[in-house]
């Protein structure tokens, strides 16, 4: 168990290419790779977004990425489905908006624009066991390097290498997962299933610049400076939350891991190759609103169902910023949002506080609010 911390201060591709190089040779990597074998490269694409805007995977880490395996021979494919329909036209789009067309152009690796998917089984999986994935997933065979963003999350509280296997559900099946599995517990458990079917050979976090604040996509860039890899996404994800201030086992996808024994419950118990997670610790990292509501257990258990439903956070839509487009509604796993002369609307009664919303908002126009008594 280890994790390698390289500090990476600018999207400049040599430099990138080097410090990437340096993380695939540290885990030998490369010997894994004949001339031919096909890499599939999984970045976080959660909307069509430019890259500055820090929710997605920034695409020269992608491409530094896609240079170093093809210099060994590798041929690269990278596939993602963000949230919203998953077909060949927002596919392009997405990849267009978020820098990846010109990418792939430049370094000359395929983007996955078929948008086939199918249903796969999770003979392990302890919360479920059969997924829909799409295809670049769904083929044993390829090696996978998942690349993530380093980010705050409404819901999960933080976004890395584990929660980024998410994107392999295509679009609008992540909703009905929602729906599904609609507490933090349950949907953690079925992330830790979904990353055991996959299990990336490679994990690597874009953390030059992350997000803070109401991640994942409307929170702020704030400058991190460090580039996180490891052979296990978990002990990327360990790192990169410590870095963000988080206690790892207050996460829920982590203490699940850490339940199944697939990581330690912190980073101090492993590895640490390279610089050390102290080295790029932001002390003033800010979270999203949802997160710290661990007070409850400080009350008696029969007062906490009362105190959490008083305290979750909700979605609220600033109604002068919504331009009625529907995106919302559409991601809705409980169908409780509506638009209505062009202002969408929310049902608070059938509302599960899983944010598919607030992310899938392009203006920004949901944020994450709490109930005063709880702000006092
Ligand atoms: S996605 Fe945002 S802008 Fe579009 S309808 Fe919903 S709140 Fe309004
Ligand atoms: S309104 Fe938003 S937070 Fe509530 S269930 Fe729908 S998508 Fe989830």
């Amino acid at each position: 168990m280890s994790v390698f911390l390289a500090k990476q201060e600018t999207y400049e591709i040599g430099s990138l290419c080097r410090a990437l190089d340096a993380a695939f040779s540290a885990y030998r990597f490369y010997d894994r790779i004949a001339p031919g074998t096909r890499v599939i490269l999984k970045p976080n694409l959660i909307m069509p977004s430019a890259p500055e805007r820090a929710a997605v995977t920034h695409p020269n880490v992608v491409s530094a990425a896609a240079k170093c395996l093809m210099a060994h021979g590798a041929e690269v494919l990278v596939a993602e489905s963000g949230g919203g329909p998953y077909s060949p036209a927002a596919a392009k789009a997405s990849f267009r908006i978020c820098g990846y067309a010109a990418a792939a152009e430049q370094t000359d690796f395929s983007l996955y624009t078929e948008c086939k998917y199918r249903e796969v089984a999770l003979p392990a999986g302890k919360r479920c066991n059969t997924l829909t994935v799409i295809e670049p997933f769904a083929r044993p065979g390829d090696l996978i390097v998942d690349i993530a963003k380093l980010k705050t999350h409404g819901m999960m509280d933080y976004s890395g290498a584990v929660k980024n296997l998410f994107g392999a559900v295509p679009g609008l099946m992540k909703p009905e997962l929602h729906c599904r599995y609609p507490d933090r517990e349950s949907f953690a458990e079925m992330i830790v299933d979904l990353c055991e079917y996959i299990r990336p050979d490679f994990s690597i976090i874009d953390g030059v610049v992350g997000m803070e604040g109401d991640g994942p996509t409307g929170g702020e860039p704030r400058n991190v400076g460090v580039l996180i890899a490891s052979t296990s996404p978990y002990d990327c994800d360990l790192a990169g939350a410590e870095i963000i201030r988080f206690d790892p086992m207050t996460v829920p996808i982590l203490k699940n891991a850490h339940e199944r024994g697939l990581c330690a419950a912190s980073a101090g118990e492993i590895e640490v190759l390279g610089a050390k997670v102290s080295d790029f610790a932001v002390a003033d990292y800010r979270h999203a609103h949802s997160s710290d509501v661990d007070f409850l257990a400080h009350f008696p258990k029969f007062m906490r169902p009362a105190l959490r439903k008083l305290t979750t956070p909700y979605p609220k839509i600033r109604k002068k910023d919504c331009v009625g487009c529907g995106k919302c509604a559409e991601s809705c796993p409980e169908h409780t949002i509506t638009v209505r002369e062009k202002k969408a609307q929310i049902d608070y009664a059938k509302c599960i506080r899983c944010f598919c919303c607030h992310e899938m908002c392009p203006k920004q126009a949901i944020d994450i609010r709490r109930f005063s008594l709880f702000n006092l």
